[in-house]
């Protein structure tokens, strides 16, 4: 498995480091976006923002433009938030106390970045897991990622190809689609993207716009509402 990763292996920027917090911010883009439209952004992100102190600093509203493009913009707060965190107090020891840090991150991060002796497991990871049946160590984690993005494949696993296909007991199997995720055309996410990218552009009248899509922009942090315009948060006053 890893001699196959050592020949196989994508070569990612985020492998090229051992920093915490740019392995924190390729994990937060990661979560929700594909990684051939991460690689330029994490690298913008980071030659604009190479610190956790340099993010920390930065105004809510260039956070929000930066993100723009990503999805989820929320994830973009929150790791401006867990930069707050960690310029003020340092790492935690427990990483899911930092905004937007769930488990599957807590253990990259920690796995890739601090040493952890712990094996993150994302959907790539898990239908590995699944399908062999066997207990991998922490070690083989970054060659379960990849093995699981580009050879063990959700529905048509590239069998022929795989260095665990010898004692695999699904190998050869086909799996049926999986459930696809609710359209964004049409969607109330996709309101909601419209109206901040129109936020983003320059702060408008809020008649101007879906007054649904602002309000819950707004309780997110991602704009605020003052005498009826709408302008990206100037101040921190972003919530978790
Ligand atoms: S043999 Fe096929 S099903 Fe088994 S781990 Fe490899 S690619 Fe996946």
């Amino acid at each position: 498995m890893l001699d196959w990763f050592a020949t196989h292996g994508r070569d990612l920027p985020w492998r090229r480091t051992r920093d915490p917090y740019a392995i924190l911010v390729s994990e937060v883009m990661l979560q929700q976006t594909q990684v051939e439209r991460v690689v330029p952004r994490y690298l913008d992100w980071l030659e604009r923002w190479p610190t956790a102190a340099s993010l920390a600093a930065a105004s809510p509203a260039d956070v929000i433009r930066a993100w723009q493009g990503l999805g989820y913009n929320r994830r973009g707060l929150n790791l401006h938030r867990a930069a707050q965190h960690i310029a003020a107090r340092g790492w935690p020891t427990d990483l899911t106390e930092l905004p937007g840090v769930g488990p599957y991150t807590a253990a990259a991060v920690g796995s890739f970045a601090l040493g952890a002796d712990v094996l993150p497991v994302d959907t790539n990871v898990r239908r590995v897991q699944e399908r062999t049946g066997y207990a991998f160590s922490p070690r083989a984690g970054q060659a379960l990622m990849d093995l699981g993005a580009t050879v063990c494949l959700a529905r048509i696993p590239r069998c022929a190809s795989c260095p665990l296909a010898a004692g695999c007991p699904s190998r050869g199997r086909r799996y049926e689609p999986l459930r696809k995720q609710s359209p964004f055309e049409g969607s109330f996410r996709q309101r909601r993207a419209r109206t901040l990218r129109l936020v983003v552009a320059a702060e408008r009248p809020l008649a101007e716009l879906d007054a649904a899509a602002v309000e819950s922009l707004a309780r997110d942090g991602l704009v605020q509402v003052e005498a009826d315009v709408v302008a990206l948060p100037r101040e921190a006053t972003i919530r978790a």
